[in-house]
C-alpha cells in the first residue's frame, strides 16, 4: 500500500471461500501462494467458524503464514489476502485480513483495489468521533457498512451491502470478501477494475483475484465474477448475483500488461497470450528498416511480450538477463537512490549475450524509467553496440486513481516528452512504445480503462 497525493493505492491479491471437508486455512495459504505477484508486503488468513480467527504478519507468504501458526487455524470459512509493496505506512493494523468484532459477532474483510471516496468518509466519521486503527481505506468500508446496517453481521444480506457499498463506494475500484458468521460474500465495481474469479471445486467453492490462484484444486467450473456482481457461499452452495443495472465496464489494461500471472486468464483472456500478441504488434509497428541481433526481455511481464516480438521479427530471443527471484519489487521504493540499486541487484547481465550485439530490450511499461535505465546501462558495460527500448504499453502520462502505483505526472518519464528526449535520458540508442490503436487491437471491444496512456483526461469527480 501506498499514500501519494493522499490517496491510497492498494494492487493486492484476495482468496477466500469455503472447504467442504477440514479447515480451509491451508487452501488459503495453497491461493495465496500462487497469488504472490500481486502483493509482497504481507499477507494474512481469517479463518474459523463463529468466532473467527486472524493470522496476518509482514512478507511473503511462506514466511507470514508459517505452518505452525496455520495449522491452529479452525474452521472451514476464510478470507486471505497478499499486499502490495510499501510506501511510507506498513503498520501492522493495515495488514488484511481487517476483522472487527460488532454485536458479538465477528466480521472481517479483505480487499483488492482502490476506493478513492475513503479519504473523505474517514473525515466525516472522525468528526464524529470515530476512531480507526489503521489508515487503509478498507477499514473505512467495514466501518461504512457497520453504521449502515447496524444490525448483527449475521443479518447482513448480500443485497444491503452491496447496496452500501454502491451508495458509498460507487467511484471507487474494489474486489471485496467479506466473511460473515458462516458465509463469504464476493464483490466486484460496477466498473470491473480488478478481476474476480470463482470455482466450483469437489474440495469447496473459492473466490480469488486470478483463476491461477485455483491450480491444483479438482475443479468443476471456473467463473468469472463480472462487473457489479457478487456472490454469497454458504455450505449449502453458492449464488452469483448482479447488483447493480450500471454498465460502465471499465477494465485495467495493466492486468494484463503487467499484474497478473502469465497463467492466469484475466477478463476472459489468457495472459500470456495477450502479452506474446502485444509483442508482435510491437514489431509491426517498427520502421521497415529495424533489425537487431537479438530480444533480451526484462522478467517477468516482459518475458511473452519479449518472445512474441522475436517470432514476429525473426530477431533471436535469448534471456540476456537472469532476474533474481529473491530480491523484493524495485517499483515502489520510497527513494530514487533505493529503487535504483533494486534493479541493480535484481538483474544479473549475461555478456557473452550482449557483447558487440545491437540488443533490443523488450519490457511491459516505463513508468518512472528507472528499471530501463539500470539495465540499459548495465548492457553497455557489457559491451552491447546498440541498445534499443520497447515497452508493449504505450507511453504512460497520466496517473492512476484506480490502485495502479503510477506517480506524479511529473515523475513519469513519458510525460511531455518525445520517443529521443526518453532515449537521451534513459542513454538507449532508441526508444518506441506500442501506439494506442495497436493495443486497442489487442484488447478488443470498449471496456477498457486507458487513461493512465492520455495527458489531459481528468480524474473522475470525487465527492
Ligand atoms: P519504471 O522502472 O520505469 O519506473 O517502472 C516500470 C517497470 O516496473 C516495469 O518493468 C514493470 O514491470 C514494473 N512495475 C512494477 N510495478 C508496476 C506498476 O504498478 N505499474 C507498472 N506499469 N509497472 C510496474
Ligand atoms: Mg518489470
Amino acid at each position: 500500500m501506498s499514500i501519494k497525493n493522499d490517496k491510497i493505492n492498494e494492487e493486492c491479491g484476495i482468496f477466500g471461500g469455503f472447504c467442504k471437508q477440514g479447515n480451509i486455512a491451508p487452501y488459503i495459504k495453497c491461493g495465496l501462494l500462487k497469488l504472490q505477484h500481486r502483493g509482497q508486503e504481507a499477507a494474512g488468513v481469517c479463518c474459523g467458524d463463529n468466532k473467527q480467527n486472524v493470522v496476518k504478519n509482514s512478507g511473503l507468504v511462506n514466511f507470514a503464514l508459517d505452518n505452525s501458526v496455520l495449522k491452529n487455524l479452525e474452521g472451514n470459512f476464510g478470507i486471505g489476502h497478499v499486499r502490495y509493496s510499501t510506501f511510507g505506512d506498513d503498520r501492522k493494523e493495515n495488514i488484511q485480513p481487517l476483522k472487527v468484532t460488532y454485536m458479538g459477532e465477528d466480521v472481517s474483510l479483505a480487499h483488492n483495489g482502490n476506493v478513492s471516496q475513503a479519504k473523505n468518509i474517514r473525515e466525516k466519521f472522525e468528526r464524529i468521533g470515530e476512531v480507526f486503527l489503521s489508515s487503509s481505506d478498507s477499514e473505512v468500508i467495514l466501518k461504512r457498512l457497520i453504521f449502515s446496517l447496524k444490525k448483527k453481521p449475521s443479518l447482513w444480506t448480500f443485497e444491503e451491502v452491496a447496496k452500501c457499498l454502491e451508495d458509498n463506494f460507487s467511484l471507487g475500484a474494489y474486489c471485496i470478501l467479506l466473511y460473515l458468521p458462516n458465509r463469504v460474500m464476493a464483490f466486484r465495481d460496477t466498473f470491473g477494475y480488478r478481476p474476480l474469479m470463482f470455482a466450483n471445486c469437489s474440495e469447496g467453492y473459492f473466490v480469488a483475484s486470478e483463476d491461477v490462484a485455483f491450480y491444483g484444486l479438482d475443479v468443476n467450473e471456473i467463473i468469472e465474477i463480472m462487473p457489479a456482481q457478487g456472490i454469497e457461499i454458504t455450505k449449502d452452495g453458492y449464488e452469483i448475483k448482479t447488483f447493480s443495472k450500471d454498465n460502465n465496464i471499465c477494465q485495467c489494461v495493466f492486468e494484463q500488461i503487467y499484474f497478473s500471472s502469465s497463467a492466469s486468464n484475466i477478463f476472459s483472456q489468457n495472459v500470456y497470450n495477450t502479452r506474446i500478441k502485444l509483442g508482435e504488434m510491437l514489431f509491426k509497428s517498427e520502421d521497415n528498416n529495424f533489425s537487431a541481433d537479438v530480444a533480451i526481455p526484462v522478467m517477468d511481464s516482459g518475458l511473452g511480450c519479449a518472445i512474441g516480438y522475436s517470432q514476429a521479427s525473426k530477431i533471436p530471443f535469448h534471456l540476456g538477463l537472469v532476474r533474481n527471484n529473491w530480491m523484493e519489487r524495485s517499483f515502489i521504493q520510497p527513494k530514487q537512490e533505493k529503487r535504483s540499486l533494486n534493479v541493480k541487484q535484481k538483474f544479473i547481465p549475461i555478456k557473452s549475450v550482449i557483447q558487440g550485439k545491437r540488443v533490443v530490450l523488450i519490457d511491459d511499461s516505463l513508468v518512472r524509467g528507472t528499471t530501463s535505465k539500470e539495465i540499459i546501462k548495465m548492457l553497455w558495460q557489457c559491451g552491447a553496440k546498440e541498445v534499443h527500448m520497447r515497452s508493449v504499453s504505450p507511453k504512460i502520462v497520466n496517473t492512476c486513481i484506480w490502485g495502479v502505483d503510477i506517480p506524479t505526472k511529473e515523475e513519469l518519464i513519458s510525460y511531455k516528452k518525445t520517443d529521443e528526449q526518453i532515449a537521451k535520458q534513459i542513454g538507449a540508442t532508441s526508444v518506441k512504445f506500442l501506439p494506442q490503436e495497436a493495443l486497442l487491437d489487442v484488447f478488443t471491444g470498449n471496456v477498457w480503462c486507458t487513461k493512465c496512456f492520455k495527458e489531459d483526461e481528468n480524474e473522475i469527480f470525487l465527492p
